[in-house]
């Protein structure tokens, strides 16, 4: 790597919902310099897209400890792949099974590209981290979030670009009740209030009331999962993530 190289900083992978607003403030709590990408995938809803600058905007104005560390935004168009998938996330359609017992809002490989692409730019930008929130429990219909497939991943950026690359995934093994804890953890009642209030989850792309647990129809599956996690994470006292 060249002279423009940052050893001590991360590429978040930010798509403005719960997983990447925690990602990223973990990156901050950890790195000199933060960066982030977002993909313009075809997405059905602009809502997903403004989250991402509301969340930015708040972490930088509420928490002046990260507000230096936190560097420019990249959005990257992959409407080409996203056109691909046809599935919820692209196409009004149900949120029906498909017959691999994946939530029809899957795209295939969606991550792997995701990678891909943030690994060409970290090369450009000279950052060695990648940090995405990726996950295994919950949610494990998604085969391109194992860490077995990103750990795959990673060995072939780095060989196909003669790199060094970490993809870190601090969410890897966490509950969704734990994310909210290791929210808590990173940023105290202030991140989680961030987290609750500026992050968008819901594949339906409703804002609508604000529940406990964020904006959102409350019915999709994302929108349940965000609920069941916060329902978990509250009725144990909301405690910090143990270290
Ligand atoms: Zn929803």
């Amino acid at each position: 790597m060249g002279p423009m190289t940052h050893a001590d900083a991360a590429l978040v992978l930010f798509s403005g919902g719960q997983d990447s607003t925690v990602c990223l403030a973990w990156a901050l709590a950890r790195y000199a310099r933060v960066e982030t990408v977002g993909f313009d995938y075809g997405q059905r809803h602009a809502v997903e897209l403004q989250a991402r600058q509301a969340v930015r905007a708040r972490l930088a104005a509420e928490f002046p400890q990260w507000a230096g560390r936190l560097g420019p935004d990249h959005m990257l168009e992959i409407r080409g792949f996203g056109a691909i998938g046809g599935t919820a996330m692209t196409e009004e359609r149900a949120f029906e099974i498909s017959e691999k017992g994946l939530p029809n809002s899957y795209v295939p490989g969606r991550n792997l590209v995701f990678l891909t692409y943030a690994a060409a730019l970290a090369d450009r930008r000279g950052i060695p981290a990648l940090v995405g929130g990726m996950c295994e429990t919950d949610y494990s219909g998604y085969p391109d979030c194992r860490r077995e497939a990103i750990d795959a991943m990673e060995r072939a950026l780095n060989l196909g670009m003669a790199q060094d690359f970490r993809i870190e995934t601090p969410l890897m093994r966490l509950t969704k009740a734990e994310t909210w804890a290791l929210a808590k953890q990173l940023g105290g009642e202030a991140l989680v209030a961030l987290v609750v209030e500026d992050s968008h989850t819901c594949y339906r792309g409703e804002r609508g009331e604000l529940h406990a647990w964020g904006h959102g129809c409350g019915t999709c599956p994302a929108c349940e999962l965000r609920a069941k996690g916060w329902d978990e994470w509250a009725a144990g006292g909301r405690p910090e993530l143990a270290a």
